[in-house]
């Protein structure tokens, strides 16, 4: 069988920039950080033009293949991934008298399992099926363990994952449903974390904790090759990003930093703006401290899920892509991010999942703060389909038997 096309030289620890052969198993480098993957980009320039990548039409990031580490086509692992969709807030940027265009949504909510965490996972597995592992774990609040069994499941790998008592239940049903053996914590996602650490040597676990191994970042580095092509290979003002252990940020500069070594963007770069939520915001404090790493944040609660992350391993990644970008970190409470969610979906039409509202929220309170200027054109993260979380209960009926009151029956913004 033919081999895809392979760039990859070595990996590179992030904090000493000591190199590791490629082609083996990796969790955290030497110095216990995160390992980045480095590619040949002037072979890869040389093999590859912004024209053959428009000529391939479908595959989803999967397009990316010449920026991504697998090597034989027999071990992408694909569950249908599509790009997904820049949809606009015209209407809501109409009411605040901004031009057409400038507030989009990506909207990741449209990848198999739900979620951004397609991304990351899909390569994950792939890597581990090439590289020979067989047994994979992971603590997650709910969308990464998802996309992990799913993707485990297609591979014909095991998968065990655990999480907070309190995850989502259709998060634990959906993990249950696609394979994974699933395992509720009475903790927080940074105490099963410890607990996937001790089952590496009591199971052999192999650990596919965010950042603790180097190919869910590459996955997600899709997010910004795929938003540049899709704005005609420039990038937006700001990008507003939920951060939990941060994978997509700090992947998607890396995908900037990429495209700009392969000569294919400039050197401008959006604003990256890490948003986090009052209940649980580390990377806020750190940032507004001017500090390069975030202790753990103590007593984390919000109702977003996905970015209830007390302690990130790659804190100091985060800290320096949002400075370096002259952005900033922001975070939003709870009621401001339903607000925000029952906002979007009432006046668009779009269904964002409350981590995906926290970028919306994050974005008026910007506005008011004026960190942003109103006519920058804004790209939000909408990071999995609100489709997965509690919705509003619905108490107004109507009773067949009964003459109907049709006076009454109003519409609710009427
Ligand atoms: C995982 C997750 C996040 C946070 O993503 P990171 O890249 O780990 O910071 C945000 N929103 C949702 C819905 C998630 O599942």
């Amino acid at each position: 069988m033919g081999r895809l096309p392979n760039f990859v030289t070595h990996l590179e620890c992030s904090e000493t920039g000591r190199e590791y052969a490629p082609g083996r198993k990796y969790n955290l480098s030497d110095s216990g950080k995160p390992l980045l993957v480095r590619y040949d980009l002037a072979a890869l320039g040389k093999a590859l033009s912004k024209r053959d990548l428009a000529g391939r039409r479908s595959g989803g990031f999967w397009r990316y293949a010449e920026f991504l580490p697998v090597a034989a086509p027999e071990n992408r692992i694909s569950l249908g991934e599509v790009e997904t969709p820049l949809i606009a807030l015209d209407r809501i940027g109409r009411d605040l008298g901004l031009p057409d265009g400038r507030l989009l949504v990506k909207d990741e909510g449209r990848l198999p399992t739900g979620s951004f965490k397609a991304r990351g996972l899909a390569l994950a597995v792939s890597m581990a099926k090439e590289l020979g592992v067989t047994d994979l774990a992971m603590p997650t609040n709910g969308n990464a363990g998802a996309a992990l069994a799913a993707y485990a499941s297609r591979a014909g790998l095991t998968s065990t994952v655990l999480c907070p008592a309190d995850t989502p239940e259709i998060n634990l049903s959906e993990i249950e449903a696609q394979g994974a053996t699933v395992l509720r914590v009475n903790g927080l996602i940074n105490d099963c974390g410890k607990l996937v650490g001790e089952g590496r040597s009591a199971r052999g676990w192999f650990d596919v904790s965010t950042l603790k191994e180097p190919y869910r970042i590459e996955g997600k580095k899709t997010m910004g090759l795929e938003l540049a092509e899709q704005l005609g290979w420039r990038l937006p003002d700001a990008i507003f990003y939920p951060t939990g252990g941060g994978t997509g940020l700090i992947g998607m500069w890396k995908a900037f930093d990429e495209l700009e070594r392969l000569g294919w963007i400039g050197s401008e770069r959006p604003k990256m703006i890490a948003v986090q939520a009052s209940g649980c915001a580390p990377i806020v404090k750190a940032w507004e401290a001017g500090e390069e790493h975030a202790p753990l944040w103590q007593d984390a609660h919000t109702v977003a899920a996905g970015i209830r992350v007390p302690v990130a391993i790659g804190d100091f990644l985060i800290l320096r892509a949002v400075r370096e970008s002259g952005g900033f970190a922001i975070a939003v409470d709870d009621e401001r991010i339903l607000a925000a969610r029952d906002e979007v979906a009432r006046r668009e039409g779009l269904l964002l999942c409350p981590e995906g509202a926290a970028t919306f929220a994050a974005w008026l309170a910007a506005l008011d703060r004026g960190w942003l200027q109103p006519e920058a054109e804004v790209v939000l993260f909408n990071c999995a389909t609100g489709l997965k979380y509690p919705l509003p209960t619905v108490t107004r009926s109507l009773d067949r038997n009964r003459p109907v009151d049709w006076a009454s029956l109003t519409n609710r913004d009427a």
